[in-house]
């Protein structure tokens, strides 16, 4: 647990806050998921708008009994500001950690029998969770996710929210404010959605299964 750090230093109480999230390092090269997500986005996306999600938290929770929890736990039991923050931050770290260049295709094993058995097909199952994205009005997030008997389910969780909320276990998740796709791809929200499925790591959304 990361707790301020105290010492003295001749008669004076010297605190270091230490930071207790921190922005993540991408594990790939800035252009690596063109063009669904270009260098340009991703610079902003990751290095403004998920550092300042990580700053504002790491403020609002610093000497309160929030910075004791897990970020999961953290989004379930907050609300307001917190809430807001602790939410985007689950949501961009997971997002982010769910692509890399030259991915795409389709899941297989038991992630692809789940997607099967709930929506019939891997197209049927893109279809509908393009339609999640696209019908989410204002800013928010379109996630499968998992019940905890296994069943597959799409949400939609508006601004900063996450499946968590609902005891579900977040798998994929399209993050459809603006500042994820704006830049490129202006109002063409379903052609970012589309362009995206070339860069999901299935693997690592199974994993999370
Ligand atoms: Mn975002």
């Amino acid at each position: 647990m990361c707790l301020p750090t105290s010492y003295r230093f001749n008669h004076l109480q010297i605190t270091i806050p230490l930071m207790k999230y921190e922005l993540i390092q991408l594990p790939y090269e800035p252009n690596a998921l063109e063009p669904a997500i270009s260098a340009e986005t991703l610079s902003f996306h990751h290095g403004k708008h998920l550092a300042g999600y990580v700053n504002t938290l790491n403020g609002l929770i610093e000497g309160t009994e929030y910075a004791e929890l897990p970020l999961e736990e953290l989004v379930r039991k907050s609300e307001g500001p917190i809430f807001n923050n602790a939410g985007q931050l689950l949501n961009h770290n997971l997002y982010f950690t769910q692509f890399a260049p030259n991915k795409g295709g389709q899941p297989s094993g038991k992630l692809l029998d789940a997607i099967v058995a709930k929506w019939g097909s891997f197209e049927a199952f893109q279809q509908e969770f393009l339609n999640a994205c696209t019908t989410l009005f204002g800013s928010g997030w379109a996630w499968l996710a998992a019940k905890e008997d296994g069943e597959l389910v799409i949400t939609k969780e508006p601004n900063g929210s996450n499946p968590v909320v609902q005891g579900l276990r977040p798998l994929f998740g399209v993050d459809v404010w603006e500042h994820a796709y704006y830049l490129s791809y202006q109002n063409r929200r379903a052609d970012h959605v589309k362009d995206l499925w070339a860069i999901v790591d299935w693997d690592v959304v199974a994993s999370r299964y």
